[in-house]
């Protein structure tokens, strides 16, 4: 993203003065997927595409002048009104303002422009990297920065919640703000606890194969998922009064196959998901830490089967993709998200790469009647102050 570029329009569409910069990004997960609501890990990254804002107190009490670079559109409006744009794009900076107020923020009334190169709808959480940069810039210009990193992630939760209707976990907005060059993160979605693990592929690229598809399926798969995970862990708690389970975080491979004829091969196969993808963020860790991306590959390939054929959240066109990554002979390949669309991640040597792109965009449209859109990720940092 270009500095100059968001600063020409800044100046342009208010007063002629320039302010501060603030930038902030999309996020990966590399492994770890459905493991949050059940108490487990994620593995995240932030990425090299983010939102960037350049914003300057305005003199007024409440006024937020606002204009989206990319949309090309201005909204003035008082966030003490008690209702907000409309716009969606700009709710996300009322919502930031009035949670970083809620945080002891004295916010007032700034101006401000903001662009991005987050794809849209490719599952790299373009909402997260807006509402971490909005975050970042008033704590910086209204909060002394006293607002600590963790607030500001919840505050971006909160946002979403109570402002854009979305109810998501913290993942995103986790990744977005804590985020390092070369370096991904577990993150404990129980105890919250998180550590830094190298991420240095030296010799592999990683990139997102966009299936851009969307399946609206009938009923609700997530909560179905959901259910299932929450009636293994109910079984197993009363087999073992002696014991505390919450999630099935708290279960044991032998405590679930206790339970198999009990709760049905359905819920058994989701729960035998989730104990494996736990399994497998672990032995991902070990491998970056020996600098084994063979390994990293191997456990990606386990979790897209696992969310096939196990959790069954995939759909035909990720799966076409995932085999074509195998044909070409990819290290690493998996649904990345909550699945039925959306992309894959692929971990692929750089010798590979021009092949593999070429076969995968030939082979999807030779059947799916379009290219498969292409996202190479660098890991990078997280929101900051650029000036
Ligand atoms: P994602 O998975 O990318 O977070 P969401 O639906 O949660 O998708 O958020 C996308 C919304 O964020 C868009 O509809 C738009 O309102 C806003 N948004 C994202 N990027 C931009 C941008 N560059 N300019 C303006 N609005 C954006
Ligand atoms: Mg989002």
């Amino acid at each position: 993203m270009d500095i100059e570029f968001v600063r020409s329009r800044f100046i342009k569409h208010f007063d002629g003065k320039t302010g501060n910069i603030y930038a902030s990004p999309g996020r990966i997960n590399l492994i770890g997927e459905h493991t949050d609501y059940n108490g487990g890990f994620v593995f995240p990254g932030a990425v090299d595409k983010g939102i960037m804002a350049e914003m300057r107190p305005n003199g007024t009490e409440s006024t937020i002048r606002a204009y989206s670079i990319d949309l090309k559109d201005r909204v003035d409006f008082d966030f003490h009104d008690g209702q907000g744009p409309r716009a969606s794009w700009a709710r996300y900076i009322y919502g930031i303002a009035l949670e970083m107020e809620k945080l002891g923020v004295p916010v007032k009334g700034f101006n401000i422009a903001f662009a991005g190169d987050v794809p849209l709808g490719a599952g790299m959480s373009s909402s997260a990297a807006m509402e971490s940069c909005f975050a970042c810039g008033l704590n910086d210009l209204f909060g002394d920065n006293k607002v600590s990193k963790w607030d500001m992630v919840l505050a971006g939760q909160a946002t979403e919640h109570n402002y854009c209707g979305v109810n998501c976990g913290i993942m995103d907005q986790f990744a977005s703000v804590f985020g390092q060059a070369g370096k991904l993160m577990r993150l404990d979605c129980r105890s919250r606890e998180f550590e830094y693990f190298p991420f240095n592929p030296k010799g592999y690229k990683l990139v997102l194969l966009n299936s851009c598809v969307k399946h609206e399926l009938a009923g609700s798969p997530y909560n179905d998922r959901r259910n299932s995970c929450e009636n293994v862990v109910k079984h197993i708690a009363a087999k073992h009064p002696e014991g505390t389970f919450e999630t099935l975080r708290d279960c044991t491979w032998e405590q679930l196959e206790e339970v198999r004829a009990e709760v049905g091969e359905e819920d058994y196969k989701r729960a035998h998901f989730v104990l494996g993808e736990k399994d497998r963020v672990l032995a991902v860790c070990d491998a970056l830490v020996a600098g084994d991306y063979e390994t990293v590959g191997k456990k990606m390939y386990e979790t897209h089967d696992g969310l096939s054929k196990e959790y069954e959240v995939s759909c035909e066109e990720l799966d076409f993709l995932n085999d074509i990554a195998k044909e070409c002979g990819v290290t690493g390949s998996r649904i990345m998200g909550g699945g039925f669309g959306g992309c894959t991640i692929n971990l692929v040597k750089d010798d590979l790469y021009d092949s593999f792109i070429a076969t995968a965009k030939e082979k999807y449209a030779a059947k799916y009647g379009k290219e498969p859109k292409v996202y190479d990720v660098i890991i990078s940092d997280g929101s900051r102050k650029i000036c």
